[in-house]
């Protein structure tokens, strides 16, 4: 067996348990090198995500230093870096954890190649799924397009039981030279933010850990009941973590089956929730068009708007419609949106302001820290009806009616919106802070008339379903 140094090539996999790649370096016993590369690809993540890796890449570089390890910053291509790291620790191979999103698929690729055709072991591992994305078939062999078959298929399937986080990894002599994190940057474009949504942010493995236990400690029991309630804590907010795999998604399925086991009503309807962050991760793989495109091509004569004014005060929160206004100020206060709210702002965006989704998910992909390649692709097509498994579109949320329902007292939409109080809290208060300055907000304007009259906007949309060819 070669002893060699291993290059360990860090993406998002930023966690020492339930780590395969880091489980198969300790037992090796070679040395290791661990790099995170700002590559083209990272270069290109959007404002929010961008920083919130900053901060993942940060609190991971001090797990390693525990274990006496060294995360080497490079800046570049990957291939170049990698290359140029093989050369200067004189290292036999470069072991990674698969993404599946179509850029990551590709540079992968094309380095796993490079690599092997210069005699160098080139390995990838699983990690970021319970299962990759092409081990569930349908009887018939193809891909699942329908949640609920899927579901019933990999419901049942055994999970590896998660690596415990390697006491002892073997550093390689010499550590090359790194950039410092700081130089890089990673918050620049989150200027007027980054110090607001810090706090809501639960940053690094212990953190994630921690916040998996007190949700099952306590909101898992009702979770079937309160997720969908936006005022409420009742979901168990991993996704920020479970996108930098600051937290691996085995420990968090076992976790749920045995708070399941353990007979805690929520904890079924919580594992189906993480099935669907793997549905979207299948239908990514076997369909890496969604993320660009129209997943139903008979969508693609829809007459979508493009850009527009209208669009653009959705994006400032100021629609006029509360529940859509509170939804995408919390995205720019936490960083993140509940999902019920993600939903009425998606479907108010395309729908009423008939507006094409791709808006829409390129805005959610630069201002959300728990952005998610397949996540947010498959959310957004379900919501304007041309996914796979989508919303019908004739089915047009209500953002009133969805208010009334899941926000009852009003306490979510006047936790954002400062207009709707007389004493606004701190949360509304800090959206002002936090966007654009151009944007020209102030707190103690009135709030602004609806954009459209709810109804006068469903019919525009079912009008201009009605006229779709197909
Ligand atoms: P919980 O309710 O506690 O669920 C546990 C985990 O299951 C989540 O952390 C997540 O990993 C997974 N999950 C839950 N619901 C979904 C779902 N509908 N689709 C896929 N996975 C799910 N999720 C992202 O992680 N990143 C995104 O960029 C993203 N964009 C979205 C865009 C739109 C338009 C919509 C409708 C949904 C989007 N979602 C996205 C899915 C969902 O809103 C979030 O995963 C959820 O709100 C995260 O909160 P939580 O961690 O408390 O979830």
């Amino acid at each position: 067996m070669s002893d060699s140094t291993l290059i360990l090539w860090f993406r998002r996999d930023l966690r020492l348990a339930d780590q395969p790649m880091l489980a198969a370096a300790a037992a090796s016993g070679r040395p290791v090198v661990p790099v995170f590369i700002l590559d083209p690809e990272t270069e290109a993540l959007g404002a929010a995500p961008k920083w919130r890796l900053g901060l993942a890449v940060a609190a991971f570089a001090r797990a390693l230093d525990g274990l006496g390890l060294r995360l080497v910053l490079r800046r570049g291509p990957a291939l170049e870096v990698l290359r140029a790291i093989v050369q200067e620790t004189a290292a036999g191979g470069v072991w990674w954890s698969r993404l599946y999103d179509p850029a990551s698929v590709a540079r992968d690729t094309a380095v796993k190649a490079a690599l092997k055709a210069a005699g160098l072991e080139a390995r990838s591992f699983a990690g970021h799924l319970l299962h990759e994305p092409w081990q569930i078939e349908t009887g018939a062999g193809g891909f699942y397009r329908v949640f609920t078959p899927y579901w019933k298929a990999m419901r049942g399937l055994a999970v590896v039981a998660p690596e415990a986080a390697p006491t002892r990894l073997r550093a390689a002599k010499s550590s090359p030279a790194g950039d410092r994190l700081e130089d890089w940057r990673l918050g620049a474009a989150m200027n007027r933010g980054a110090s607001l949504v810090l706090p809501h942010q639960s940053v690094g493995e212990a953190a994630a850990r921690e916040k998996l236990a007190a949700f099952l400690a306590g909101p898992v029991h009702r979770y079937a009941e309160m997720r969908d309630f936006p005022a409420v804590a009742g979901t168990s907010r991993l996704s920020e973590n479970l996108t930098y795999g600051e937290i691996g998604i085995r420990e968090v399925w076992h976790a749920g089956l045995r708070a399941r086991d353990e007979g805690k009503a929520g904890a079924e309807s919580f594992l189906r929730e993480l099935a669907w962050r793997e549905f979207s991760y299948h239908l990514m793989h076997h369909t890496p068009h969604i993320t660009t495109r129209n997943w139903k091509p008979e969508w693609d004569d829809f007459p979508w708007r493009g850009d527009n004014p209208e669009a653009e005060r959705w994006r400032m929160g100021m629609t006029g419609e509360p529940f859509v206004d509170a939804a995408m100020r919390e995205m720019y206060v936490t960083g993140t949106m509940h999902n019920r709210a993600r939903m009425i702002a998606g479907s108010y965006l395309t729908k009423h302001l008939l507006t094409h989704w791709k808006l829409g998910l390129d805005w959610f992909a630069d201002c959300l820290t728990d952005w998610d390649p397949a996540a947010n692709a498959m959310g957004w097509q379900w919501v304007a009806g041309c996914g796979p498994d989508a919303a019908p579109y004739f089915r047009v949320f209500n953002p009133a009616g969805q208010a009334e329902k899941f926000d009852p007292g009003g306490d979510y939409r006047r936790r954002f919106v400062a207009e709707l109080s007389r004493a606004p809290g701190p949360e509304a208060l800090a959206f002002f802070q936090a966007v654009p300055r151009s944007w020209g907000l102030d707190p103690k304007a009135p709030y602004p008339a609806p954009l459209v009259d709810l109804a006068e906007g469903r019919a525009r949309a079912l009008a201009a379903y009605a006229t779709r060819k197909a």
